[in-house]
Protein backbone atom coordinates (compact mmCIF):
# COMPACT_ATOMS: atom_id res chain seq x y z
CA UNK A 1 0.00 0.00 0.00
CA UNK A 2 0.93 3.48 -0.76
CA UNK A 3 1.99 5.12 2.40
CA UNK A 4 -0.89 8.30 2.54
CA UNK A 5 -2.44 9.63 5.17
CA UNK A 6 -6.36 8.64 5.89
CA UNK A 7 -8.14 11.38 6.85
CA UNK A 8 -11.62 12.37 6.87
CA UNK A 9 -11.29 14.05 3.41
CA UNK A 10 -12.59 12.30 0.10
CA UNK A 11 -9.63 11.29 -1.90
CA UNK A 12 -9.19 11.98 -5.54
CA UNK A 13 -6.14 10.11 -7.28
CA UNK A 14 -5.05 12.48 -10.34
CA UNK A 15 -2.88 9.81 -12.89
CA UNK A 16 -0.89 11.60 -14.95
CA UNK A 17 0.35 15.35 -14.76
CA UNK A 18 0.27 16.51 -18.41
CA UNK A 19 -1.92 19.25 -19.22
CA UNK A 20 -5.29 17.71 -18.03
CA UNK A 21 -3.85 16.25 -14.77
CA UNK A 22 -1.92 19.82 -13.49
CA UNK A 23 -4.97 21.80 -14.98
CA UNK A 24 -7.43 19.61 -12.49
CA UNK A 25 -4.81 19.43 -9.61
CA UNK A 26 -4.52 22.87 -9.91
CA UNK A 27 -7.51 23.81 -10.05
CA UNK A 28 -8.95 21.76 -6.79
CA UNK A 29 -7.13 23.90 -4.41
CA UNK A 30 -9.20 24.76 -1.44
CA UNK A 31 -11.90 22.25 -3.02
CA UNK A 32 -12.30 20.28 0.38
CA UNK A 33 -10.33 17.17 -1.34
CA UNK A 34 -7.58 15.14 -0.30
CA UNK A 35 -5.84 15.27 -4.06
CA UNK A 36 -3.43 12.44 -4.78
CA UNK A 37 -1.17 12.98 -7.80
CA UNK A 38 0.70 9.94 -9.88
CA UNK A 39 3.10 10.42 -12.24
CA UNK A 40 5.83 8.20 -13.99
CA UNK A 41 7.77 11.22 -13.95
CA UNK A 42 8.83 13.81 -11.28
CA UNK A 43 7.89 16.37 -13.91
CA UNK A 44 5.05 18.46 -16.29
CA UNK A 45 6.14 18.30 -19.66
CA UNK A 46 5.26 20.52 -22.69
CA UNK A 47 5.23 18.33 -25.69
CA UNK A 48 4.75 21.13 -28.32
CA UNK A 49 8.17 22.06 -28.00
CA UNK A 50 9.43 18.29 -28.56
CA UNK A 51 10.59 18.97 -31.70
CA UNK A 52 12.81 21.97 -30.95
CA UNK A 53 14.94 19.52 -28.40
CA UNK A 54 14.91 17.16 -30.86
CA UNK A 55 16.62 19.41 -33.44
CA UNK A 56 19.12 20.87 -31.12
CA UNK A 57 17.25 24.07 -30.53
CA UNK A 58 15.95 23.94 -26.81
CA UNK A 59 17.12 21.93 -23.84
CA UNK A 60 15.02 19.72 -22.59
CA UNK A 61 14.96 21.31 -19.34
CA UNK A 62 13.73 24.33 -20.55
CA UNK A 63 10.44 22.83 -21.49
CA UNK A 64 9.95 20.29 -18.12
CA UNK A 65 9.16 21.74 -14.61
CA UNK A 66 9.41 19.88 -11.43
CA UNK A 67 6.10 18.82 -10.22
CA UNK A 68 6.56 19.46 -6.58
CA UNK A 69 7.79 22.31 -7.26
CA UNK A 70 4.41 23.68 -8.57
CA UNK A 71 2.29 22.32 -5.55
CA UNK A 72 4.54 23.92 -2.54
CA UNK A 73 2.21 25.99 -1.20
CA UNK A 74 -0.93 23.42 -1.79
CA UNK A 75 -2.03 21.73 1.34
CA UNK A 76 -3.26 18.14 1.66
CA UNK A 77 -1.70 17.32 -1.93
CA UNK A 78 0.53 14.14 -2.21
CA UNK A 79 2.54 13.58 -4.80
CA UNK A 80 3.92 10.03 -5.87
CA UNK A 81 6.26 9.27 -8.40
CA UNK A 82 5.32 5.82 -9.75
CA UNK A 83 3.78 3.78 -12.70
CA UNK A 84 -0.06 3.05 -12.99
CA UNK A 85 -0.67 -0.27 -13.79
CA UNK A 86 -4.16 -1.52 -13.37
CA UNK A 87 -7.49 -0.72 -11.88
CA UNK A 88 -9.83 -2.55 -8.96
CA UNK A 89 -12.82 -0.84 -9.40
CA UNK A 90 -14.48 -3.16 -7.09
CA UNK A 91 -12.33 -2.39 -4.24
CA UNK A 92 -11.57 1.40 -5.47
CA UNK A 93 -7.82 0.89 -5.86
CA UNK A 94 -5.43 2.14 -7.87
CA UNK A 95 -2.60 -0.92 -8.51
CA UNK A 96 0.87 1.05 -9.37
CA UNK A 97 4.80 -0.08 -9.38
CA UNK A 98 4.93 1.27 -6.17
CA UNK A 99 2.17 -0.39 -4.27
CA UNK A 100 -1.45 0.02 -4.17
CA UNK A 101 -3.66 2.95 -3.38
CA UNK A 102 -7.11 3.72 -2.54
CA UNK A 103 -9.52 6.43 -4.09
CA UNK A 104 -13.25 7.66 -3.82
CA UNK A 105 -12.57 9.32 -7.24
CA UNK A 106 -10.40 8.38 -9.86
CA UNK A 107 -9.05 10.35 -12.75
CA UNK A 108 -6.92 8.43 -15.69
CA UNK A 109 -5.33 11.62 -17.31
CA UNK A 110 -1.98 9.62 -19.17
CA UNK A 111 -2.35 10.28 -22.27
CA UNK A 112 -1.01 9.02 -25.75
CA UNK A 113 1.71 7.20 -26.97
CA UNK A 114 3.03 6.24 -30.57
CA UNK A 115 0.51 3.96 -32.71
CA UNK A 116 2.43 2.07 -35.79
CA UNK A 117 -1.15 0.66 -37.14
CA UNK A 118 0.28 -3.18 -35.89
CA UNK A 119 3.84 -2.42 -38.06
CA UNK A 120 6.25 -4.43 -35.68
CA UNK A 121 9.29 -3.17 -38.38
CA UNK A 122 8.19 0.29 -38.07
CA UNK A 123 8.03 0.13 -34.31
CA UNK A 124 11.70 -1.74 -34.73
CA UNK A 125 13.14 1.35 -36.95
CA UNK A 126 11.60 4.34 -36.35
CA UNK A 127 12.26 6.98 -33.75
CA UNK A 128 9.04 8.66 -31.96
CA UNK A 129 8.42 11.84 -30.57
CA UNK A 130 5.95 11.37 -27.47
CA UNK A 131 8.40 11.74 -24.33
CA UNK A 132 10.86 13.69 -23.56
CA UNK A 133 13.11 10.13 -23.74
CA UNK A 134 11.92 9.56 -27.02
CA UNK A 135 13.04 13.08 -28.38
CA UNK A 136 16.20 13.43 -26.48
CA UNK A 137 17.00 10.01 -27.98
CA UNK A 138 16.11 11.18 -31.40
CA UNK A 139 17.75 14.50 -31.05
CA UNK A 140 21.55 12.28 -30.56
CA UNK A 141 20.35 10.26 -33.43
CA UNK A 142 20.54 13.00 -36.01
CA UNK A 143 23.86 14.33 -34.28
CA UNK A 144 25.57 10.58 -34.74
CA UNK A 145 24.61 10.14 -38.38
CA UNK A 146 26.07 13.32 -39.16
CA UNK A 147 28.99 12.38 -37.34
CA UNK A 148 28.83 8.55 -38.87
CA UNK A 149 28.08 10.25 -42.00
CA UNK A 150 31.68 11.79 -42.03
CA UNK A 151 33.34 8.80 -40.47
CA UNK A 152 32.00 6.04 -42.99
CA UNK A 153 34.45 5.04 -46.00
CA UNK A 154 31.66 3.46 -48.06
CA UNK A 155 29.34 6.02 -49.73
CA UNK A 156 25.90 4.59 -49.59
CA UNK A 157 25.87 4.13 -46.04
CA UNK A 158 27.22 7.75 -46.36
CA UNK A 159 24.39 8.78 -47.84
CA UNK A 160 21.85 6.57 -45.84
CA UNK A 161 22.91 8.63 -42.84
CA UNK A 162 22.09 11.88 -44.62
CA UNK A 163 19.17 11.08 -45.89
CA UNK A 164 16.09 11.85 -43.31
CA UNK A 165 12.83 10.38 -43.84
CA UNK A 166 9.36 11.37 -41.87
CA UNK A 167 6.90 9.71 -41.52
CA UNK A 168 3.14 11.86 -41.44
CA UNK A 169 2.76 15.15 -42.05
CA UNK A 170 0.50 16.55 -39.41
CA UNK A 171 1.69 19.59 -37.27
CA UNK A 172 4.49 17.31 -35.50
CA UNK A 173 5.74 15.97 -38.81
CA UNK A 174 5.75 19.31 -40.42
CA UNK A 175 7.43 21.28 -37.79
CA UNK A 176 10.28 18.91 -37.04
CA UNK A 177 10.70 18.70 -40.94
CA UNK A 178 11.22 22.81 -41.25
CA UNK A 179 13.89 22.49 -37.54
CA UNK A 180 15.46 19.94 -39.47
CA UNK A 181 15.68 21.68 -42.96
CA UNK A 182 16.57 25.16 -41.31
CA UNK A 183 19.58 23.17 -39.41
CA UNK A 184 20.68 21.80 -42.79
CA UNK A 185 20.73 25.24 -44.68
CA UNK A 186 22.37 27.30 -41.37
CA UNK A 187 24.08 24.96 -38.85
CA UNK A 188 25.87 21.81 -41.06
CA UNK A 189 27.67 24.14 -43.92
CA UNK A 190 28.88 25.92 -40.57
CA UNK A 191 29.88 22.89 -38.15
CA UNK A 192 30.68 20.08 -41.04
CA UNK A 193 32.02 22.48 -43.68
CA UNK A 194 33.25 19.09 -45.29
CA UNK A 195 29.13 17.92 -46.54
CA UNK A 196 28.23 21.47 -47.26
CA UNK A 197 28.41 20.32 -50.80
CA UNK A 198 26.32 17.06 -49.99
CA UNK A 199 23.35 18.03 -47.24
CA UNK A 200 21.07 16.01 -45.43
CA UNK A 201 17.75 14.97 -48.01
CA UNK A 202 15.02 15.53 -45.87
CA UNK A 203 11.58 13.24 -46.56
CA UNK A 204 8.18 14.18 -45.28
CA UNK A 205 5.88 11.26 -46.10
CA UNK A 206 1.90 12.06 -46.06
CA UNK A 207 -0.68 9.39 -47.14
CA UNK A 208 -3.46 11.97 -47.65
CA UNK A 209 -3.10 14.55 -50.57
CA UNK A 210 -2.37 17.48 -48.29
CA UNK A 211 0.26 18.17 -45.34
CA UNK A 212 -1.92 19.63 -42.29
CA UNK A 213 -5.11 18.05 -43.25
CA UNK A 214 -6.58 18.93 -40.40
CA UNK A 215 -6.11 22.94 -41.42
CA UNK A 216 -8.22 24.64 -44.45
CA UNK A 217 -6.59 23.95 -47.74
CA UNK A 218 -5.22 27.32 -47.87
CA UNK A 219 -2.86 26.86 -45.26
CA UNK A 220 -1.66 23.29 -46.19
CA UNK A 221 -0.83 24.94 -49.39
CA UNK A 222 1.17 27.90 -47.43
CA UNK A 223 3.07 25.05 -45.40
CA UNK A 224 3.73 22.51 -48.20
CA UNK A 225 5.44 25.83 -50.48
CA UNK A 226 7.37 26.86 -46.66
CA UNK A 227 8.50 23.43 -46.56
CA UNK A 228 9.43 23.21 -49.54
CA UNK A 229 11.15 26.76 -49.82
CA UNK A 230 13.53 25.25 -47.19
CA UNK A 231 14.08 21.72 -49.11
CA UNK A 232 12.30 19.59 -47.71
CA UNK A 233 10.94 17.19 -50.52
CA UNK A 234 6.69 16.71 -49.59
CA UNK A 235 6.02 13.68 -51.00
CA UNK A 236 1.30 13.35 -50.44
CA UNK A 237 -0.53 10.89 -51.37
CA UNK A 238 2.65 8.15 -49.98
CA UNK A 239 2.56 5.84 -47.57
CA UNK A 240 5.35 4.23 -46.32
CA UNK A 241 4.64 0.24 -46.75
CA UNK A 242 7.26 -1.14 -45.14
CA UNK A 243 10.80 -0.53 -43.76
CA UNK A 244 13.97 -1.79 -42.37
CA UNK A 245 16.87 -0.37 -40.65
CA UNK A 246 18.09 0.86 -44.08
CA UNK A 247 15.43 1.74 -45.86
CA UNK A 248 11.97 2.65 -46.14
CA UNK A 249 9.30 1.56 -48.97
CA UNK A 250 6.07 3.57 -50.48
CA UNK A 251 2.86 2.42 -51.88
CA UNK A 252 4.58 3.98 -55.14
CA UNK A 253 6.99 1.49 -55.52
CA UNK A 254 9.85 3.80 -54.30
CA UNK A 255 12.34 2.80 -51.96
CA UNK A 256 14.34 5.63 -49.61
CA UNK A 257 17.62 4.66 -47.99
CA UNK A 258 18.01 5.89 -44.72
CA UNK A 259 19.70 5.54 -41.28
CA UNK A 260 16.83 7.79 -39.47
CA UNK A 261 12.89 7.32 -39.87
CA UNK A 262 10.87 9.80 -37.40
CA UNK A 263 7.34 8.29 -36.70
CA UNK A 264 4.68 10.96 -36.04
CA UNK A 265 1.71 9.04 -38.00
CA UNK A 266 -0.32 7.59 -35.73
CA UNK A 267 -1.55 8.01 -31.70
CA UNK A 268 -3.49 5.71 -29.16
CA UNK A 269 -4.72 6.01 -26.02
CA UNK A 270 -2.64 4.56 -22.80
CA UNK A 271 -4.12 1.70 -21.69
CA UNK A 272 -5.15 1.01 -17.92
CA UNK A 273 -5.10 -2.67 -17.03
CA UNK A 274 -8.72 -3.68 -15.36
CA UNK A 275 -11.06 -1.43 -16.75
CA UNK A 276 -13.79 -3.46 -19.35
CA UNK A 277 -12.65 -3.89 -22.82
CA UNK A 278 -15.73 -1.97 -23.57
CA UNK A 279 -14.58 1.65 -22.29
CA UNK A 280 -12.45 1.34 -24.94
CA UNK A 281 -12.53 2.19 -28.78
CA UNK A 282 -10.05 1.20 -31.69
CA UNK A 283 -7.37 3.86 -30.88
CA UNK A 284 -7.69 2.62 -27.34
CA UNK A 285 -9.41 5.97 -26.45
CA UNK A 286 -11.45 5.56 -23.12
CA UNK A 287 -15.30 6.39 -23.64
CA UNK A 288 -16.42 9.53 -21.39
CA UNK A 289 -19.74 10.78 -21.27
CA UNK A 290 -20.34 14.78 -21.13
CA UNK A 291 -19.22 14.70 -17.86
CA UNK A 292 -16.22 13.31 -18.32
CA UNK A 293 -17.35 9.94 -16.77
CA UNK A 294 -15.56 6.41 -17.33
CA UNK A 295 -18.48 4.68 -19.76
CA UNK A 296 -19.96 2.46 -16.99
CA UNK A 297 -18.21 3.69 -13.81
CA UNK A 298 -19.85 5.89 -11.19
CA UNK A 299 -16.16 6.95 -9.80
CA UNK A 300 -13.62 6.89 -12.71
CA UNK A 301 -13.02 9.60 -14.98
CA UNK A 302 -10.98 10.53 -17.95
CA UNK A 303 -9.13 13.50 -19.01
CA UNK A 304 -7.67 14.59 -22.58
CA UNK A 305 -5.76 12.60 -25.06
CA UNK A 306 -6.57 9.47 -23.65
CA UNK A 307 -10.13 9.92 -24.10
CA UNK A 308 -12.97 9.69 -26.39
CA UNK A 309 -16.02 12.03 -26.38
CA UNK A 310 -17.65 12.93 -29.93
CA UNK A 311 -20.54 15.77 -30.59
CA UNK A 312 -21.58 17.30 -33.76
CA UNK A 313 -18.94 19.28 -35.26
CA UNK A 314 -16.31 16.52 -34.13
CA UNK A 315 -18.01 13.31 -34.93
CA UNK A 316 -14.53 11.55 -34.54
CA UNK A 317 -14.00 12.63 -31.71
CA UNK A 318 -12.17 15.67 -29.71
CA UNK A 319 -8.78 16.37 -31.41
CA UNK A 320 -6.16 14.95 -29.49
CA UNK A 321 -4.69 18.41 -28.41
CA UNK A 322 -3.77 21.01 -25.16
CA UNK A 323 -6.81 22.53 -24.98
CA UNK A 324 -8.96 19.69 -24.72
CA UNK A 325 -7.14 18.71 -21.84
CA UNK A 326 -7.39 21.61 -20.18
CA UNK A 327 -10.76 22.57 -20.87
CA UNK A 328 -12.28 18.90 -19.89
CA UNK A 329 -10.17 19.64 -16.40
CA UNK A 330 -11.74 22.67 -15.89
CA UNK A 331 -14.86 21.07 -16.02
CA UNK A 332 -14.13 18.20 -14.08
CA UNK A 333 -12.54 20.49 -11.32
CA UNK A 334 -16.16 22.61 -11.28
CA UNK A 335 -18.61 19.83 -11.18
CA UNK A 336 -16.67 17.97 -8.58
CA UNK A 337 -16.58 20.96 -6.37
CA UNK A 338 -20.50 21.10 -7.45
CA UNK A 339 -21.10 17.89 -6.24
CA UNK A 340 -19.86 18.97 -2.70
CA UNK A 341 -22.87 21.71 -2.95
CA UNK A 342 -25.29 19.06 -4.33
CA UNK A 343 -25.51 21.13 -7.40
CA UNK A 344 -25.71 19.41 -10.72
CA UNK A 345 -22.81 18.97 -12.98
CA UNK A 346 -22.06 20.68 -16.14
CA UNK A 347 -22.06 19.21 -19.49
CA UNK A 348 -18.80 19.34 -21.19
CA UNK A 349 -18.83 21.37 -24.83
CA UNK A 350 -15.04 21.79 -26.22
CA UNK A 351 -14.23 25.78 -27.49
CA UNK A 352 -12.29 25.61 -30.28
CA UNK A 353 -9.41 28.55 -30.22
CA UNK A 354 -8.16 27.21 -33.40
CA UNK A 355 -5.00 25.42 -34.67
CA UNK A 356 -1.47 26.48 -35.87
CA UNK A 357 1.80 25.30 -37.18
CA UNK A 358 5.39 26.59 -37.94
CA UNK A 359 7.83 25.86 -40.39
CA UNK A 360 10.36 28.26 -39.77
CA UNK A 361 11.70 31.37 -39.30
CA UNK A 362 8.65 34.09 -39.87
CA UNK A 363 6.75 30.67 -41.50
CA UNK A 364 4.09 29.92 -39.95
CA UNK A 365 0.21 29.13 -40.33
CA UNK A 366 -2.52 29.70 -38.22
CA UNK A 367 -6.17 29.68 -37.94
CA UNK A 368 -7.76 31.31 -35.02
CA UNK A 369 -11.94 31.00 -34.78
CA UNK A 370 -12.46 33.81 -36.94
CA UNK A 371 -9.10 34.75 -38.38
CA UNK A 372 -6.47 33.18 -40.29
CA UNK A 373 -2.92 33.75 -41.58
CA UNK A 374 0.62 32.42 -42.86
CA UNK A 375 4.30 34.13 -42.52
CA UNK A 376 5.76 36.38 -39.79
CA UNK A 377 2.78 37.44 -38.16
CA UNK A 378 1.74 33.96 -37.44
CA UNK A 379 5.31 32.96 -36.34
CA UNK A 380 5.44 35.61 -33.93
CA UNK A 381 1.62 34.88 -32.90
CA UNK A 382 3.06 30.96 -32.88
CA UNK A 383 5.61 32.00 -30.44
CA UNK A 384 3.71 34.30 -27.97
CA UNK A 385 1.28 31.60 -27.42
CA UNK A 386 3.87 28.92 -26.63
CA UNK A 387 6.20 31.11 -24.72
CA UNK A 388 2.73 31.87 -22.56
CA UNK A 389 1.73 28.51 -22.37
CA UNK A 390 5.39 26.90 -20.62
CA UNK A 391 4.95 26.55 -16.78
CA UNK A 392 7.56 28.83 -15.12
CA UNK A 393 9.00 31.84 -15.57
CA UNK A 394 12.57 30.84 -15.56
CA UNK A 395 11.61 28.40 -18.53
CA UNK A 396 10.02 31.16 -20.32
CA UNK A 397 12.82 33.42 -19.65
CA UNK A 398 15.15 30.72 -20.98
CA UNK A 399 13.74 30.16 -24.12
CA UNK A 400 13.10 33.59 -25.06
CA UNK A 401 16.61 34.40 -24.99
CA UNK A 402 17.04 30.89 -27.03
CA UNK A 403 14.99 31.94 -29.38
CA UNK A 404 16.20 35.77 -29.44
CA UNK A 405 19.37 34.70 -29.98
CA UNK A 406 18.95 32.39 -32.78
CA UNK A 407 17.13 34.63 -34.59
CA UNK A 408 20.06 37.03 -34.51
CA UNK A 409 22.82 34.42 -34.77
CA UNK A 410 21.22 31.78 -37.08
CA UNK A 411 22.53 29.30 -35.20
CA UNK A 412 21.90 27.97 -31.31
CA UNK A 413 25.38 25.91 -29.45
CA UNK A 414 22.75 23.12 -28.46
CA UNK A 415 24.11 20.48 -30.09
CA UNK A 416 25.88 17.49 -27.47
CA UNK A 417 25.51 13.81 -27.93
CA UNK A 418 25.16 13.39 -24.21
CA UNK A 419 23.94 9.61 -23.53
CA UNK A 420 23.47 7.74 -20.57
CA UNK A 421 26.47 5.62 -19.18
CA UNK A 422 26.65 2.54 -21.19
CA UNK A 423 26.82 4.24 -24.34
CA UNK A 424 30.24 5.38 -26.01
C1 LIG B 1 5.40 16.20 -30.46
C2 LIG B 1 4.07 16.74 -30.00
C3 LIG B 1 3.70 18.03 -30.37
C4 LIG B 1 2.47 18.54 -29.96
N1 LIG B 1 2.12 19.82 -30.32
C5 LIG B 1 0.96 20.35 -29.88
C6 LIG B 1 0.61 21.70 -30.16
O1 LIG B 1 1.37 22.43 -30.82
N2 LIG B 1 -0.58 22.17 -29.67
C7 LIG B 1 -1.42 21.38 -28.94
O2 LIG B 1 -2.48 21.85 -28.51
N3 LIG B 1 -1.14 20.11 -28.67
C8 LIG B 1 0.04 19.57 -29.12
N4 LIG B 1 0.36 18.27 -28.82
C9 LIG B 1 -0.63 17.46 -28.11
C10 LIG B 1 -0.62 17.77 -26.61
O3 LIG B 1 0.68 17.67 -26.11
C11 LIG B 1 -1.55 16.78 -25.93
O4 LIG B 1 -2.83 16.93 -26.47
C12 LIG B 1 -1.59 17.02 -24.42
O5 LIG B 1 -0.31 16.83 -23.87
C13 LIG B 1 -2.59 16.05 -23.79
O6 LIG B 1 -2.59 16.26 -22.40
P1 LIG B 1 -2.84 15.02 -21.42
O7 LIG B 1 -2.85 15.61 -20.06
O8 LIG B 1 -4.00 14.24 -21.89
O9 LIG B 1 -1.57 14.08 -21.61
P2 LIG B 1 -0.03 14.39 -21.40
O10 LIG B 1 0.23 15.85 -21.43
O11 LIG B 1 0.68 13.53 -22.37
O12 LIG B 1 0.27 13.88 -19.92
C14 LIG B 1 0.24 12.53 -19.56
C15 LIG B 1 1.00 12.37 -18.26
O13 LIG B 1 0.80 11.02 -17.82
C16 LIG B 1 2.04 10.48 -17.40
N5 LIG B 1 1.95 9.03 -17.60
C17 LIG B 1 1.76 8.38 -18.76
N6 LIG B 1 1.69 7.06 -18.55
C18 LIG B 1 1.83 6.87 -17.23
C19 LIG B 1 1.80 5.73 -16.39
N7 LIG B 1 1.61 4.49 -16.86
N8 LIG B 1 1.99 5.91 -15.06
C20 LIG B 1 2.17 7.15 -14.55
N9 LIG B 1 2.20 8.26 -15.30
C21 LIG B 1 2.01 8.13 -16.62
C22 LIG B 1 3.07 11.17 -18.26
O14 LIG B 1 4.34 11.16 -17.63
C23 LIG B 1 2.49 12.57 -18.40
O15 LIG B 1 2.97 13.42 -17.37
C24 LIG B 1 1.59 17.74 -29.20
C25 LIG B 1 1.98 16.45 -28.83
C26 LIG B 1 3.21 15.95 -29.21
C27 LIG B 1 3.61 14.57 -28.79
Amino acid sequence: MINIPKTDKKRIIIAGCGFAGLTLAKKLKNSGLQVVILDKHNYHQFPPLFYQVASAGLEASSILFPIRKIFQNYKEYYIRKCEIKSVDSAKNQLITSAGTVDYDYLVLALGATNSYFGSKEMEDNSKGMKTIAEVIDLRNTILMNLENALISPDQDEKERNLNIVIIGGGPSGVEIAGALAEMNNYVIPKDYPELKERKANIYLLEGAPRVLHMMSEKSSVKAKKFLEKLGVKVLTNTLATGCDDKCVLTNDGNKICTSLIIWTAGIKGIRVDGLSSEVYNKNSRIIVDKYCKVKGYDNIFALGDITFLTEEKFPSGYPQVAQVAIQQAKLLAGNLIREQKNKIPLEFRYKDLGIMATVGRNLAVVELPYISFQGIFGWFVWMFIHLMSIVGVRNKLIIFINWAWKYFTYDQSLRLILRPKGYS
